[in-house]
């Protein structure tokens, strides 16, 4: 899942408004940011394997760290508690946690049964949404909308940076989303894990608009 869990972050600005709406991609997304990292220090493993499922043709065989059952409880922890100790905003860290351990439950739904439920462990669950190229897209997309709807109607902008800062991240995840449907699959591992790291961008440009938006009250 993709754009699926950029709406989690994005709805959960009105429940938790002082936490910035950088934190809040940083957490849905945290899992996703470190995969490729692990991949490039070789931690964690892909193969391209066009076919494997309708929507995406990677292989998910090893990748225990960032997106286990066990180890995304203890990130959501983690994350959370981190936050708490340097904001002192319960509500904000409570908002997080359920951010960071979002992404394997949405995950758990799309991925075919890949997912373990420890490192080491030989469980692997998924409810395999990605089967369905139309089910797939259904359920993202109105995630997606519902969540810029959600975002766009609590906030407002305080400045012209602030609607096309906004508006030009929606945009540009819409493509990159679109983009990832539609091109070939990636030529190997290594280029699939440095595009990966891309993602990272997001998270600089949501801290960005976070602070030329306001709750509206
Ligand atoms: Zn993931």
């Amino acid at each position: 899942m993709f754009i699926g869990h950029f709406a989690v972050g994005l709805a959960a600005k009105k429940v938790a408004p002082k936490v910035s709406l950088g934190t809040l991609l940083l957490s849905v997304q945290l899992v996703d940011l470190m995969w490729p990292v692990l991949l490039l220090l070789g931690w964690e493993h892909v193969r391209i394997a066009p076919g494997i499922t309708p929507f995406t043709p990677l292989d998910f065989y090893d990748y225990p760290i960032s997106h286990s059952l066990v180890t995304m409880l203890g990130w959501s922890l983690a994350f959370a508690l981190v936050y708490y100790l340097l904001k002192r905003y319960p509500i904000g860290a409570w908002v997080l946690a359920v951010g960071v351990f979002s992404h394997w439950i949405l995950d758990f739904i799309t991925h075919r049964p890949d997912m373990p439920i420890a490192p080491g462990s030989a469980t692997y669950v998924g409810l395999g949404l990605w089967n369905s190229i139309p089910g797939t897209l259904i359920v993202e997309v109105a995630m997606f909308i519902g969540a810029v709807w959600l975002y766009a109607r609590s906030t407002t902008a305080k400045d012209k940076t602030g609607t096309y800062a906004f508006w030009g991240l929606i945009a540009f995840l819409v493509l990159s989303y679109i983009a990832s449907i539609v091109s070939p699959p990636p030529p190997n591992e290594t280029a699939l894990a440095w595009g990966a790291l891309t993602m990272w961008l997001f998270i600089p440009w949501a801290y960005w608009i976070d602070r030329h938006r306001a709750m509206k009250k």
